[in-house]
This record gives structure tokens, sequence and C-alpha cells, in this order.
């Protein structure tokens, strides 16, 4: 005849196999916390002064990675997140260069090769508007949005394809915008150099994929920074009542989008947009 087990001892048995999974649930929860899905690489961010470019400048400092990171004028703030980043544990540098201009983009993919060894992720940032109706747009506006969000883009993979090539190894992510895709009255400098970028990500995507360096694009929606702050407050309400999710995103709802496509975690994905706009584009 089977022997019943005393109750007592039932139960005695049941904390004791509750409390060794919860150790393993915490210990699996705390390495799943403390992962970095970065750790020891190098990533170049243009434009990580303030806005975008920090914020993914920080996530991936957080996963481990050493940054180094253009401005275009803001030095003080350049210099703070340098320290922010180098205290973290990651080797970072700010480097003032125009990512519009050909030749400086070139000089600062050498210096930072200089100083950090390599290369393994790209994110093309800088942006800048320069918004009014196409009837009052000046060819000087439309020209600069096109240089800065555009033709950097090309500057900046130009001086990195090489370094890419040599390791068969590279992640290029370009920050475009959902107006990109969608166009926007009032923007279409903005817009044409935000489409214009994806068009580039997929064409570099289909070129270098098979030297396993891949490219893709992400689409922001409504974040809220610097950029977005000289809209009225009116407008800025307005956009987030139009928002599914019911609020502008955070730097930081973009740099976790990066980090993914920066990682080995999307190792099989290129030539692809990824919107981050809280379901604005659907
Ligand atoms: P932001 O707050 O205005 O910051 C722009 C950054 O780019 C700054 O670090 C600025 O440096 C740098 N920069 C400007 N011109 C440059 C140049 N010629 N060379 C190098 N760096 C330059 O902008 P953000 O809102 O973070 O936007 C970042 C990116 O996301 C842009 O490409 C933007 O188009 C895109 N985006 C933003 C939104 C949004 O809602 N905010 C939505 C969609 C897409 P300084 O500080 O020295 O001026």
């Amino acid at each position: 005849m089977k022997k019943e087990k005393s109750k007592p001892i039932f139960v005695l048995q049941i904390l004791l196999n509750a409390q060794i999974l919860y150790i393993c649930i915490s210990k699996n929860k705390n390495e799943y916390l403390n992962m970095k899905l970065l750790e020891g690489k190098v990533a170049i961010i243009t434009g990580a002064s303030r806005g975008i470019g920090k914020g993914i400048a920080e996530v991936f400092a957080k996963h481990g990675a050493n940054v180094a990171f253009t401005y275009s004028s803001s030095a003080a703030s350049a210099e703070a997140l340098e320290a922010e980043l180098n205290s973290l544990g990651v080797k970072a540098k700010g480097y003032q260069s125009n990512a519009a201009d050909f030749n400086e983009a070139q000089t600062f993919v050498d210096a930072v090769l200089a100083d950090f060894g390599t290369v393994d992720i790209l994110i093309n940032n800088a942006g800048i508007t320069k918004d009014n109706l196409l009837m009052r747009m000046s060819e000087a506006d439309f020209d600069q949005v096109i240089d800065v969000n555009l033709k950097s883009v090309f500057n900046m993979t130009k001086a990195i394809q090489k370094t890419f090539l040599k390791q068969r190894a590279g992640s290029i992510i370009n920050i475009s915008s959902v107006v990109g895709v969608s166009g926007n009255a009032g923007q279409t400098n903005y817009a044409a150099s935000k489409a214009g970028a994806i068009g580039f990500t997929k064409s570099v995507a289909l070129e270098l994929g098979s030297r396993n360096i891949r490219c893709n694009a992400i689409a922001p929606g409504f974040i809220e920074t610097e950029m977005t702050a000289k809209l009225s407050e009116d407008v800025v309400k307005g956009w987030r009542e139009g928002i599914p999710l019911k609020r502008g995103g955070s730097p930081e709802d973009v740099a976790n989008a990066c980090l993914f496509l920066a990682s080995d975690m999307s190792g099989y994905i290129t030539g692809q947009v990824l919107n981050v706009c809280g379901g604005m584009l659907t």
C-alpha cells in the first residue's frame, strides 16, 4: 500500500520548491537586467550633444559600448556627456565635426579609428529642421536641410565603409522620420531629406549585405526634444492627442530601438524601416 506523506512534510516541501523557484527566477531576472548587449563594441553617433543622439549614447554606454560622438556647436553639453559616459566605465569622446561636410566626416572617422582602434556601429542621427511652406522656403533652407540630414548620411557611410568591409561586419542605423514616409505640409525640405535617407538605407543594405554589413532606418514620430520644443503648446497638445499611445516619445524610446538594431539580436534584419512613433504611422 502507498504510504501517504504527512501534511506538515508535504507543506514544507511545497514551500521549499517555491523558494527554489523564486531564487531561480530572480537570478535569471537579474542576469537579464544586467545583460549588456554591446559590450566592447565601438559606436559612432552623429549629433549626440542633446536630444535623441544623447539618449542613444546613454543607452549604448549602459550596454557596454564605447562611444565616439559628434556635435555641431554645443561644446559644453558635449563635454558633460563625455564625462557622464566615461563615468559608466566605457570609453567616450566627443568631436566637433560638421556631418554635412564630406572631408570633415572622413577626418572625424580617421580620428575615431586612431583613438578607439575600430568601429562596429554607425548611427547617422545629426539633423536639423528649417520649416516653411514651399511658397516661402528659400533655396538656402532647402539646401542646408538636405546637406545636414541626407548628404551627411552619404558622407559618414562612405567614410566608414572601408573599415566595415575589412572586418566583414558592421551595423548602420539612419535616423529618418515618419514624415519621410508620409510627407508633411511645411516640411518639403525635411521630408525629402528623410525619404532620401530611407532610399539610401535600402540601397546600402542591398549593396553591402553580402559582406555582413547591415543597414536599417528608424522613423521616429513625435519625440520630445529641443527640435520639437520649437512648436507651440497647442500644436504639441494636438500631436499628443493624435497618437494612439497618447504621449510623445522620449529619446530613450528611440535609443532602445537603436540598441536592438545595433546588437546581434537583429543579426538577420537589414534594409528595414522601424517606425518608433507610438502607433502614429500604421
Ligand atoms: P536636436 O535636439 O535638435 O539635436 C540635434 C543634434 O544634431 C545636436 O546634437 C546637434 O549638435 C547635432 N547637429 C546638428 N547639425 C549638425 C551637423 N551639421 N553636424 C553634426 N551634428 C549636428 O534633434 P533631435 O530631436 O534629437 O533629432 C535627432 C534626429 O532625429 C534628427 O535627425 C531628426 O531629424 C530626427 N527626428 C527627430 C524627431 C523628433 O520628434 N524630435 C522625429 C523624427 C526624426 P549641437 O547641439 O552642437 O547643435
